[in-house]
C-alpha cells in the first residue's frame, strides 16, 4: 500500500488523533449489543500505546443528525474500551473546543481519551466550506490515523477533510490496511473462477457494483429481495415479491451484458413463499417456471437453487458475498443464508464477506474463523470493489 502506515511514524511521545469506527449496535437499555467494532480497532490502539503515544479516539455512533443527543453518547463504548484494554480509558463529553483541547492535552504518554459523538455537529457530515469543524478536530492531535474502514467511503469532516491538516502525518490504521490488502487483491489478481454472491433487498443499492464486477467475475449468483426484479425481467410471475420496477430494463442489460462476456448469471430456479414475513405464517417451495400465486411473496431461495449453486462455489477459487439471500432475520427463512454461509466456510477458495448483513449469518452460525476475510464495512467494502478506491484511504498521506 503506497500510504504512510502507523509503522511508518514516530508515535513516542505525539498526540495520535485516530477515526475508529465505534459504531456499535446497541440494545433499548443503552448497553452495547455487539463489541465485534471495537474489538476489530484494537490492534491499532493497543499498538499506540505501547509505543508511548497519548491517544485521542474519535468516532460517530448512530444518526443523531446534528443533535446532541444522550441515547447516541459514545460514553458505553469507553466502558468497553477500558475492559479490552485492561486500563482506564477517559472520556470527553463533547469533541472539540477548550475543555476537550484542556483534557487532552492532560493526557500523559501512554494515556487514552474517547471523545463524544462527532455527528452531534452537523458539520461532520456535511463539512462547512471552511473546514472549520475538521480544523477544530484537528487541534487535538499531532499526527491523525484512520482506522474507520466501515465509514472511509464517506467524505466526511472527520475521516477525509481534516487530513489536509496533516501534511505527511496522516496515516492509515492496522484494520484500514488489512480491509485493503484482502480487498485490492480480489481486485487486482483474484484466484479463477471468481464468483460474486450479491443478495439484500434492492437492486437499486447494488446495481453499481453489479455492473463494475462484470469486469472481474466468472460467475455471479442473485439472490434476495434484488432478484425478484431480474426474475421478472425475464418473465416470470413474481406475485407480490418485492421489486424495484424502474430497474426492469438495467436487468435485462446486465443479463444480456453477462451473456456476450461469458459470464454466468445464476438465478435461483426454486423459491421459499409465504403470504407474510412472520415466523408463524404458512410457507411453500415452488419452482420459478412455476411462477409464484398474486397473494404470495418470494422471501428466500429453495433447496434446489442450493444445490445448483453448492456444486459450483464448493469449488470456487474465489468468492465475494454481499447481501443474504433471503429475510434472514425470520428463522423460517434464514435456511438459504445459513446453506451459502455453511458452503462458504467449507471452500477452500478465498472466501470474502462484504460486511453488511450476510456478516450477521455467518457470526450466528460461528463460521466466522473459516472466511478468509469478514469486512468490517458494508457499504465501504461495496464502494471499494466498485471503484478501486476510497476518499477516506485517498486523503491519507502518501509514503
Ligand atoms: P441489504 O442491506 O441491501 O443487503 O439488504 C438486507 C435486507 O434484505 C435484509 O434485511 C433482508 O431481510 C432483506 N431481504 C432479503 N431477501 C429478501 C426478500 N426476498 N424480500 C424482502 N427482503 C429481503
Amino acid at each position: 500500500m503506497k500510504k504512510l502506515s502507523l509503522h511508518d511514524i514516530e508515535l513516542e511521545g505525539k498526540k495520535v488523533l485516530m477515526r475508529v469506527d465505534f459504531n456499535v449496535p446497541m440494545n433499548e437499555d443503552g448497553t452495547i449489543a455487539d463489541e465485534t467494532r471495537i474489538k476489530l480497532s484494537m490492534p491499532s490502539i493497543q499498538y499506540v500505546l505501547s509505543q508511548g503515544a497519548r491517544l485521542i479516539l474519535m468516532s460517530h455512533l448512530g444518526r443523531p443528525k446534528g443533535e446532541r443527543n444522550p441515547k447516541y453518547s459514545l460514553q458505553p463504548c469507553a466502558g468497553a474500551l477500558q475492559k479490552h484494554l485492561g486500563k482506564p480509558v477517559l472520556f470527553a463529553s463533547d469533541c472539540i473546543g477548550s475543555d476537550v483541547e484542556a483534557q487532552v492535552s492532560k493526557l500523559a504518554n501512554g494515556q487514552v481519551i474517547l471523545l463524544e459523538n462527532l455527528r452531534f455537529y452537523k458539520e461532520e457530515e456535511h463539512p462547512d466550506d471552511s473546514h472549520k469543524f475538521a480544523k477544530e478536530l484537528a487541534k487535538l492531535g499531532d499526527v491523525y490515523v484512520n482506522d474507520a474502514f466501515a465509514t472511509a467511503h464517506r467524505k466526511h469532516s472527520s475521516t477525509a477533510i481534516i487530513a489536509e491538516e496533516f501534511p505527511e502525518k496522516a496515516a492509515c490504521g492496522f484494520l484500514m490496511e488489512k480491509e485493503y490488502s484482502h480487498l485490492s487483491k480480489i481486485l487486482l489478481n483474484p484466484r479463477r473462477p471468481f464468483h460474486a454472491i450479491i443478495g439484500g433487498a434492492k437492486i437499486s443499492t447494488k446495481i453499481g457494483v453489479l455492473k463494475s464486477l462484470l469486469q472481474k467475475i466468472d460467475s455471479i449468483f442473485i439472490g434476495g429481495g434484488m432478484a425478484y426484479t431480474f426474475l421478472k425481467a425475464q418473465g416470470h410471475s413474481i406475485g407480490d415479491s418485492i421489486c424495484d420496477d424502474q430497474y426492469l430494463d438495467e436487468a435485462k442489460s446486465f443479463m444480456s451484458q453477462c451473456s456476450e462476456k461469458a459470464i454466468q448469471c445464476y438465478l435461483p430456479k426454486d423459491l421459499v413463499i409465504t403470504k407474510e414475513i412472520s415466523d408463524q405464517a404458512e410457507y411453500k417451495t415452488v419452482l420459478v417456471k412455476e411462477g409464484i400465486p398474486e397473494g404470495w411473496e418470494g422471501v428466500d431461495i429453495g433447496e434446489k437453487t442450493v444445490e445448483e449453486w453448492s456444486s459450483f462455489l464448493k469449488n470456487a477459487g474465489t468468492v465475494f458475498w454481499n447481501g443474504p439471500v433471503g429475510v434472514f432475520e425470520v428463522p423460517s427463512f434464514a435456511k438459504g443464508t445459513q446453506s451459502i454461509a455453511e458452503i462458504l466456510s467449507e471452500c477452500n477458495g478465498i472466501t470474502i464477506a462484504g460486511g453488511g448483513d450476510s456478516v450477521a449469518a455467518i457470526n450466528q452460525l460461528g463460521f466466522s474463523k473459516n472466511f478468509t476475510h469478514i469486512s468490517s464495512g458494508g457499504g465501504a467494502s461495496l464502494e471499494f470493489i466498485q471503484y478501486g478506491h476510497l476518499p477516506g484511504i485517498d486523503a491519507l498521506s502518501n509514503r
